[in-house]
C-alpha cells in the first residue's frame, strides 16, 4: 500500500514544505530537514513526493488551535452574528444620550448628527449601545468572581462550604447569603484601584 503513496496527489492537510521540513516525521522517522521516505515494500527507503500525514497533522492542529484562540474572546457574551442593537433593548439605551449623533436621553438617534434632524432611527447607534454592553460584561465578571452563598460555611446550620443548608425548606439560610455578599464586597475592595489613590 505504501508504494502507492509515492504517486498520491497532495495529501489532505495543506502545509508548505518549509513548515513540515522543520520537524521530524513520527511515521517514517525522517529527521528534521529530510524528506519522508517510503517505509515498506520494494521501494522502502525511497523519498516520498509528499510527507506523511502524521508529519503534517500536528502543524494543522496547532494552526486550528491558534485560530480558535483568536476567535474565542468575541462572541463570548453575544451570539455570533448578533448585532449590538439586538442585544440591548430600547428601554436601556433610551436613558442615555448618544455620543455619535448627540441625541439626548429620551430621544431616538438621528441620521444627521450635524443638524440633529433627519430620519429618526428606530435603532440606536453602536456608540450608544457599547457602554451598556461593557457595563453588563463587567457586572457579569464581578458576579462570576464573587463567592456564592454555598461557597462559604453557613453560620446558621454550620454546614461547610460546598454543602447545602440543613433548612427544612432546602433553601439557603439568610445569614449565609449575607455572609457571602460581605465576602464578595471585601474581595472587590481589596482589588487594586486602577486610578490614582487619594
Ligand atoms: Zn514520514
Ligand atoms: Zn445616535
Ligand atoms: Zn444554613
Amino acid at each position: 500500500m505504501d508504494q502507492l503513496d509515492g504517486v498520491r496527489l497532495q495529501p489532505v492537510p495543506r502545509v508548505a514544505r518549509r513548515y513540515w521540513i522543520e520537524r521530524s516525521c513520527p511515521r517514517c522517522h525522517a529527521a528534521q530537514g529530510r524528506d519522508c521516505v517510503l517505509a515498506v515494500g520494494t521501494d522502502a527507503g525511497k523519498v516520498r513526493r509528499f510527507p506523511h500525514d502524521e508529519r503534517l497533522q500536528p502543524i494543522v492542529d496547532e494552526r486550528k488551535a491558534q485560530q480558535a484562540a483568536r476567535t474565542q474572546p468575541e462572541g463570548k457574551h453575544s451570539k455570533p452574528g448578533q448585532l449590538l442593537h439586538e442585544q440591548v433593548a430600547r428601554r436601556y439605551w433610551i436613558k442615555r444620550n448618544c455620543p455619535r449623533c448627540q441625541a439626548e436621553a429620551g430621544s431616538n438617534c438621528v441620521k444627521d448628527a450635524q443638524t440633529g434632524t433627519g430620519v429618526v432611527s428606530r435603532i440606536a447607534h453602536d456608540e450608544r449601545l457599547e457602554p451598556i454592553l461593557a457595563e453588563r460584561k463587567a457586572k457579569a465578571e464581578r458576579q462570576r468572581l464573587a463567592p456564592g452563598a454555598c461557597d462559604i460555611a453557613c453560620p446558621d446550620c454550620a454546614r461547610l462550604a460546598g454543602e447545602r443548608c440543613a433548612s427544612p425548606s432546602g433553601g439557603v439560610h439568610r445569614s449565609r447569603v449575607e455572609g457571602a455578599q460581605k465576602a464578595g464586597q471585601e474581595m472587590l475592595r481589596s482589588e487594586p484601584e486602577p486610578g490614582p489613590v487619594d
